[in-house]
């Protein structure tokens, strides 16, 4: 529920204008996030801004890259992309070369779209250019903003229009669902599991008009009155389109899916075992720190099957996503429907798990008992002291341990801590964050 999908910006404009210098003024220093994940995509074509206390997400539609495609259908499709996934529109021109062809391609396909579009003219580094920018109005799209992305100037003014553009907040209120995403490559079976559990519940139709993303979450209820939004149903619907066959238009998809979440189902094929994909996007999840559900579809489809089957398959799993340790695996099947059921009471069960409290004295406790049964080690004449601990948020758990000196707690030590608290309070499911203090 704390998931909510944010508006979506997307940047559009032929090559060289100067997108991605515009992308990554924009998204500064929050795109760190995503590429110091192991495993996961360095393209710099999905962010997070936030502009006046707004956030949102920044997609560089230049970054998606439709192979063996003409120069033209290229950027036609890099417009379509930005059409069906943003609330508002940054159209990107290029003042130093002027008003060109590509960019009226550009604008045709942008006409079609009811969405709001922003022009900006890049590349003003200085006042003399300013009279030029005029020229720009000959596209249509009003008042031309001009900037510079090296130099910074003007990016909060087109900033302001771009936020002047969001969706109502108001939309997004209310919604105590537990929003979770079936995530996964193309043909594991995304599509046939959001049939079979929506086959099982009662779906509730919601015609909430919010951003994009609202639009194309289904909600359902379980029996015992336990609402979910499964998120981006109808993106994954969209079979055959172009997204399905660009690796970085499906990673983006899932990116912003497992964002617009608080418990990502990483769906596998059990016929084929993991792939490349499939690392990536669970590394995502992780560092996104959402609660984690890997589901083994297609066990029908494994022949032989005996006892060992499942644990041999099980060990694969947790040699290839150390890092998942805490989440829980289950096989299943959308034709037979195997074990189907047993899916939205773990999805809540994660999700109690991703928003559970401690309270300070129990926590305190459990780190005492740590710390006699294991003392922290000492290095240089000097010995680690651990205080106190408290928990500062949810979604993930997230706890800060005071002590002398951050520096002297290992990550050794730091994971000793943390299997003792998952030891005394069951956090099957999510990832818990421990933040080092210094003892003021
Ligand atoms: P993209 O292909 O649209 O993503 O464009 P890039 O961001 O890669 O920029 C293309 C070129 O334009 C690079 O050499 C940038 O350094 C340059 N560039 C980008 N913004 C500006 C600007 O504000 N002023 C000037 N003079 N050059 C810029
Ligand atoms: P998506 O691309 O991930 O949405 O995958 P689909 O749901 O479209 O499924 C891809 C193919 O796998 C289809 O031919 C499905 O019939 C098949 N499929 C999906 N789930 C299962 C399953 O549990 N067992 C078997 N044997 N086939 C499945």
């Amino acid at each position: 529920m704390k998931n909510m999908a944010k508006p979506v910006v997307a940047v559009v404009g032929r090559p060289n204008v100067g997108k991605s210098t515009i992308f990554n003024r924009i998204a500064g220093e929050r795109i760190s996030i995503v590429e110091d994940t192991p495993g996961v995509t360095r393209d710099r074509i999905y962010a997070h801004g936030e502009w006046i206390g707004k956030q949102f997400d920044l997609i560089d539609t230049g970054g998606i890259e439709i192979s063996d495609q003409p120069f033209v259908t290229q950027i036609r499709q890099q417009a379509e992309i930005a059409i069906d996934e943003a609330d508002v529109i940054v159209f990107l021109v290029d003042i130093k070369s002027g008003l060109t062809d590509a960019d009226e391609q550009v604008a045709q396909i942008l006409y079609r779209s009811s969405k709001p579009v922003v022009l900006a003219v890049n590349k003003v580094d200085n006042m003399e250019l300013r009279s030029e920018v005029y020229d720009f109005y000959a596209l249509g799209f009003g008042d031309p903003y001009p900037i510079s992305g090296v130099h910074g100037i003007g990016v909060g003014d087109l900033l302001d229009a771009v936020v002047a553009e969001f969706p109502d907040d108001a939309e997004n209120v209310e919604d105590n669902s537990i929003r979770f995403s079936l995530i996964g490559r193309p043909n594991v079976g995304k599509s046939s599991l959001v049939n079979a559990i929506l086959g099982e519940h009662r779906v509730i139709v919601s015609n909430v008009a919010g951003t994009t993303r609202d639009a194309i979450d289904t909600k359902f209820t379980t029996d015992d009155g336990t609402e979910f939004s499964m998120v981006d149903t109808a993106g994954m619907k969209k079979q055959g389109k172009i997204y399905e066959n660009t690796e970085r238009y499906a990673m983006l998809r899932a990116m912003r899916a497992i964002d617009n979440s608080d418990i990502v189902l990483v769906v596998l094929n059990a016929e084929e075992g993991i792939r490349e994909f499939d690392k990536r996007i669970a590394g995502y999840a992780h560092e996104a720190g959402r609660g984690v559900i890997i589901v083994v579809n297609k066990w029908d489809a494994v022949e032989n099957k005996d006892t060992k089957t499942m644990q041999a398959f099980e060990q694969i799993i947790r040699d290839e996503f150390q890092y998942l340790s805490y989440a829980p695996i289950v096989f299943v099947s959308a034709k037979t429907k195997q074990r189907l059921i047993k899916l939205p009471p773990l999805i809540k069960q994660v999700y109690e798990h991703h928003t559970k409290r401690i309270q300070s004295a129990t926590l305190n406790d459990v780190l005492m008992d740590a710390l006699a049964a294991n003392p922290a080690p000492s290095s240089n004449g000097k010995r680690l002291r651990v205080y106190y601990g408290t928990q500062v948020s949810v979604q993930p758990p997230t706890f800060v341990i005071f002590v002398n000196d951050p520096d002297m707690m290992h990550f050794s030590y730091e994971r000793y801590l943390e299997n003792q608290i998952r030891n005394a309070f069951d956090f099957t499911g999510t990832p818990i964050h421990l933040i080092k203090r210094r003892r003021k």
